[in-house]
């Protein structure tokens, strides 16, 4: 489909023509073509040496233009990149060509009434820092409603391209849950681009596809009330114990909360070996529960405590987490991944989303089932609808792919849903599917498929879809039009 080295030829060309940007050049492209795709090994194997032929890091919105357009009239691969922290080579290059690294492009535009605007760029720590000091009615100010344990450096843009939510969706589910995203203003890509503003549900089908159907450049996001996040962890001796605590806590309605993450032993050993900072935080061998309470529930928290048999052993303010700027959130969602993984290297994760209702039960017979072989990793959120659950990113002890496949399989046909993390292609992860809107709007946003090629599987099928939607046999909520 790209010519390797007339893409290479052609993207020397666009980095002359426009001097006046930062481009870069160096070894730091092999750094920047890359994310956290290794965890998979998997996808290790498949993505390993991708490599794109420049990157270029714009602050304005005409200087994105600039590239865009040139990009378009040269026909050169564009792949979009916020902090590069996703997982699933989700902004690694599989034909060269440019990356756009949009981390300078990260102003606060503005924040009124819970709700803010920024640019794609912007890192969620930072958004949280300058939302949290706004506060008309003289109180700790405002959040995002969700952020990822990568929260320090991933970007807003990247999340909403390439995340699906994490500390704080207990309380308002997914990102994609309605309401959460109010809004984005996106740029075509073509030798002319043209920017349209999207809102809700439209501005949602450019979410989570890896920024293969459009460039988003702002946001509008609906906030929450920032309360004086109380940290906490709570040994168990009893795994059943530990995940009867953890659900009573996400559910209890009076206890306003942040975040609930169940680590079954023995994944808090392997934390305390990661890191000397988690030292006499948890105790060895036991099964750990970490909690984000607001400070004045935590008397609520104790009874709750105690009616499980737990022991609290590790209590930090707000303040002090403010001071020591460290948060235990780092020690939740994919950062368990990461630190179990620096002590044991045939570790590798999966994705999971159990059934509300059922989530207790299946948990504990899947952790029957599989024994030693799957460590259980649970984080308790609502669901799009509302209902409380918990999603997992368990990890497994790899031995061959057939066996991670079975492993899936195993939790399939117990009812609970598999986003398969070892999969670079959208459509064979959470999406599970080709949707025709998807492909409708790259066909809008990018008419030429230069957007992260090869990601996108309904971009090879666009004829026959739009055949069938001529045909009246698929009814598209978007129409390709601006
Ligand atoms: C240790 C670890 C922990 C993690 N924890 C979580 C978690 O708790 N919850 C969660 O959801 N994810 C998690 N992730 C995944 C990832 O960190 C988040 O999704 C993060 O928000 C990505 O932001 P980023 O700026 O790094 O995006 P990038 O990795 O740079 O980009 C992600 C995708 O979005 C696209 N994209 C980026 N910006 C734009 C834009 N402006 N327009 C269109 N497309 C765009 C990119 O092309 C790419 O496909 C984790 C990953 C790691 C390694």
């Amino acid at each position: 489909m790209f010519d390797k080295t007339l893409t290479a030829s052609r993207t020397g060309g666009i980095t002359q023509a426009l001097p006046a940007l930062e481009w870069i050049t160096d070894s730091r492209v092999d750094r920047l073509s890359q994310d956290f795709y290794w965890f998979s090994p998997v996808l290790k194997r498949q993505l390993d040496g991708l490599r794109a032929d420049a990157v270029v890091r714009p602050k304005t919105e005409d200087e994105i233009r600039a590239v865009v357009a040139a990009c378009a009239q040269a026909g050169v691969p564009i792949t979009v990149r916020g902090s590069g922290t996703g997982n699933y080579g989700q902004c690694m290059p599989l034909h060269g060509g440019v990356i756009l690294d949009l981390s300078a492009y990260n102003k606060l535009l503005w924040c009124r009434d819970g709700t803010a605007r920024a640019q794609a760029g912007i890192r969620m720590m930072e958004m949280d820092r300058q939302t949290q000091a706004t506060s008309p009615e003289g109180g700790t100010g405002w959040e995002l409603r969700c952020v990822p344990s990568t929260f320090r450096s991933a970007t807003l843009g990247g999340l909403y391209g390439g995340g699906f939510g994490g500390v704080g969706s207990i309380n308002y589910g997914p990102l994609a849950s309605s309401g959460n995203v109010l809004g984005v203003r996106a740029m075509s890509i073509e030798p002319e681009p043209k920017v349209v503003e999207l809102r809700a549900p439209e501005a949602l089908l450019l979410h989570h596809v890896y920024g293969t159907n459009g460039l988003v450049l702002e946001l509008e996001v609906a906030l929450a009330p920032a309360f004086a996040w109380l940290e906490s962890i709570v040994c168990f001796d009893s795994f059943d114990a530990a995940l009867e605590f953890g659900d009573a806590l996400a559910s209890s309605a009076g206890i306003v909360k942040k975040s609930v993450t169940l680590l079954a032993a023995p994944i808090p050993d392997l934390l305390l070996a990661a890191t000397p900072l988690l030292k006499d935080t948890m105790r060895a061998g036991s099964h750990a529960v970490f909690t984000l309470v607001a400070g004045f529930g935590e008397e609520a928290l104790l009874q709750l405590v105690k009616d499980f048999g737990g022991t609290v052993t590790h209590r930090k303010t707000a303040a002090e987490v403010k001071a020591s700027n460290r948060t235990i959130v780092e020690y939740t969602w994919n950062h368990t991944t990461l630190h179990a993984m620096k002590v044991d290297k045939g570790l590798t994760y999966i994705q999971s989303g159990f059934q509300a209702g059922r989530h207790v039960e299946q948990a504990k017979t899947l952790r029957q089932l599989l024994g030693d072989e799957v460590l259980v990793h649970l984080e308790f959120i609502r669901t799009k609808e509302g209902a409380m659950n918990c999603s997992g990113l368990q990890l497994v002890r790899y031995s061959s792919d057939e066996r991670l496949d079975q492993i899936m399989q195993i939790h399939r046909d117990h009812g609970v849903y598999i986003a398969n993390p070892h999969v670079y292609v959208v459509e064979d992860g959470k999406q599970g599917q080709i949707n025709p809107d998807v492909v409708a709007t790259k066909m809008r946003f990018d008419p030429m498929g230069l957007l992260n090629p090869g990601k996108l599987r309904g971009w090879d099928e666009r004829e026959r879809i739009m055949a069938d939607v001529a045909a009246g046999k698929v009814s598209l909520a978007t129409l390709p039009k601006f």
